[in-house]
């Protein structure tokens, strides 16, 4: 878990890192959420500070309208309802999002993406998922499953995918599968940014692996920009660390599979790990302005 106090302009006063620990079920981690905001709130008035609102940001699927995280794989949630919890508990007003949409609202306001009315936050990691933001709002479907840019099907008779399909994007080219696939030829294991290394150290087999995940992901931002017709592309996650080694061959690679569409600007992500913590700030902040 990721917390931030952070004040209406956007600048973080105090940040805390505490551990999930998923392990111990769904009740102990919305427990753990609600003592660590709790504690953060107790911070801000000890330092002289106001808290006025709580946001939180979930993966999985969410419903911010009802501020319910509706199903999460990796914390075991299903219809938990944090915002009614967090209000009962705090008394103050929440508001609860998706992570990568939260993290592609913080980019677009107050990253790479500021001054830029389209954005598309495409987080590589684990597993790959988008923000289509607009204007400083994210796009969340009629289902709250929106952006999930991961399950395109780049490679019809690729590695599986923990969805159950085969070759979507993730399963080729996130961050997790670049060392899988490097330890699958070489049976030496290795992450993705010492793929990285060894590729631009001229290695052929992290040459060829690099390569076909810039292709893939090529192939997946250019079906990307079909749909959303975006003025930048922001790339966050664990892979766009690899800055402009990432960067410059997939705009190569994405200029040669654009036609008629106008080619987006591609931009390394300026938050790093915080976006979605910040981005759930200001989620918490819009709430205020709505009421
Ligand atoms: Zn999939």
């Amino acid at each position: 878990m990721k917390c931030a106090l952070v004040r209406a302009d956007g600048t973080t006063e105090l940040t805390e890192r505490h551990h999930t620990r998923a392990e111990r079920g769904p009740a102990a981690v919305v427990e753990s959420i609600l003592d660590v905001a709790e504690g953060l709130t107790g911070k801000a008035r000890a330092g002289g500070l106001t808290p006025v609102a709580v946001g939180l940001a979930i993966p999985g699927v969410v419903d911010e309208s009802t501020g319910s995280a509706v199903w999460s794989a990796n914390l075991g949630f299903r219809d938990v309802p944090l915002r009614e919890l967090v209000t009962a508990r705090l008394g103050l007003p929440a508001a609860v999002g998706h992570d990568v949409r939260a993290g592609g609202i913080a980019e677009a306001r107050l990253g790479a993406g500021r001054g830029t009315r389209h954005v598309l936050f495409v987080a590589i990691g684990t597993g790959i998922a988008a923000a289509q933001v607009i204007d400083g709002s994210a796009f969340a479907g009629a289902h709250g499953a929106a952006g999930e840019l991961g399950h395109i099907v780049v490679r019809p008779e690729g590695p599986h995918c923990g969805c159950g399909r085969l070759g979507c994007l993730e399963a080729v080219a996130s961050a997790a599968a670049v060392g899988r696939r490097y330890t699958a030829l070489t049976g030496i294991p290795a992450t993705a940014a010492e793929v990285v290394t060894r590729a631009s150290g001229g290695e052929a087999t992290a040459e060829r692996v690099w390569r076909e995940t810039i292709e893939a992901l090529a192939d997946g931002l250019a079906i990307a920009q079909a749909l959303y017709d975006t003025e930048v592309v922001v790339l966050g996650g664990g892979l766009a660390e690899a800055g402009a080694d990432l960067l410059d061959p997939l705009g190569v690679a994405l200029r040669q599979r654009l036609t008629f569409q106008t080619e987006p600007r591609l931009l390394r992500a300026a938050l790093g790990d915080e976006a979605g913590c910040l981005g759930a700030a200001l989620l918490a902040l819009d709430t205020l302005e709505m009421t």
